[in-house]
């Protein structure tokens, strides 16, 4: 018989569920969620999703091996319990999620932060399948980061090793939403980039302000057209990022990085703006961290979280 699995990547705009049998993703599916309304009113909704899924595969709930899920908050794995959340789902600390799972399906359930499912599911299925040694960093609303190093996945006393989006990267900087000054995530995130491009005193008399959307998808392609304030906001957000990729590489010496999120939709000038920043500026006498694009990008966190389950990484 074959073993049945869902993987639940939590982000804060979609939820990705795909269900997976051995190894592979069979079926996935994409809900709208919205992180400032609450888990619980996202629940039902990805139940539905779940048994969506089993029903169109012909499967039962009972015969669902379990369900791992990656969350955008602090998690303890062991416990299986959520410990902070920052400006996403902040009812999710109430919430027993082991329960939820329990009423509804069989098998085991698994939870951790979503940066670190997703380094996992690179790690052991993308572009870190030849690497033990690796950092993943998902540039999206928020800056999720994870490392793998020695062929284990860090975590940390309190589950909180590794969070390299609120790393400082400036002390005379930004607030950011976590309690700190100057974090990465604080000045390069898309949550972020919205409030420093508004605020610029060139915003009036730039494209960015009568773009619909401003994200990184509209920043990179004003750049493109050579928008003053774009091409200046870009470059400094490649810095930003670069910063936060060196801090990374001194602390937890990897030979690989790989970047994930949505801003990978323009992989082109994210990688060529970063490696020579990173390369110059990283203390790596034994040569050149490799940096590369997510190559399951919207599947990581999803295969992630089932391998860690299945695997009891
Ligand atoms: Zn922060």
């Amino acid at each position: 018989m074959n073993d049945y699995y869902v993987g639940i990547d939590l982000g804060g705009t979609r939820v990705k569920i795909g269900l997976i049998r051995d190894e592979e993703i069979i079926e996935r599916t994409m809900i709208p969620a919205n992180a400032a309304q609450g888990l619980a009113h996202s629940l039902p909704l990805i139940r539905d999703a779940v048994n969506g899924l089993l029903e169109k595969n012909k499967l039962s709930p009972a015969s669902l091996s379990g369900i791992g899920l990656g969350f955008p908050g602090i998690v303890d794995p062991e416990k299986k319990k959520i410990l902070s959340t920052n400006a996403k789902y902040d009812d999710a600390l109430d919430i027993d999620l082991e329960e939820w799972f329990n009423k509804y399906w069989s098998g085991h359930f698994f939870i951790d932060n979503d940066a670190r499912v997703a380094a996992v599911g690179e790690w052991k299925y993308g572009a870190g399948k030849d690497s033990d040694d690796l950092v993943m960093i998902t540039i999206g609303t928020g800056i999720g980061t994870s490392v793998i190093t020695g062929g284990k996945l860090l975590r940390g006393k309190h589950f909180q090793a590794g969070l390299g989006g609120h790393f400082t990267i400036d002390y005379n900087g930004l607030p950011c939403t976590c309690g700190n000054i100057g974090c990465v995530e604080a000045h390069a995130s898309t949550w972020s980039l919205r409030e420093r491009i508004i605020h610029d005193p060139a915003f009036m008399h730039s494209a960015m302000s009568s773009v619909s959307v401003i994200d990184f998808e509209t920043l990179f392609l004003e750049a493109e057209k050579k928008d003053h304030l774009a091409v200046r906001m870009r470059e400094d957000c490649f810095n930003v990022w670069a910063a936060g990729l060196v801090n990374l590489i001194h602390a937890y010496d990897p030979e690989l990085i790989v970047i994930g999120g949505g801003v990978m939709n323009n992989r082109d000038q994210i990688l060529s703006g970063l490696t020579a920043k990173v390369h110059q500026h990283a203390w790596t006498p034994w040569g050149k961290v490799a940096i590369c694009a997510s190559e399951l990008m919207e599947d990581a966190g999803i295969t992630g979280a089932v391998y860690c389950l299945k695997y009891a990484v």
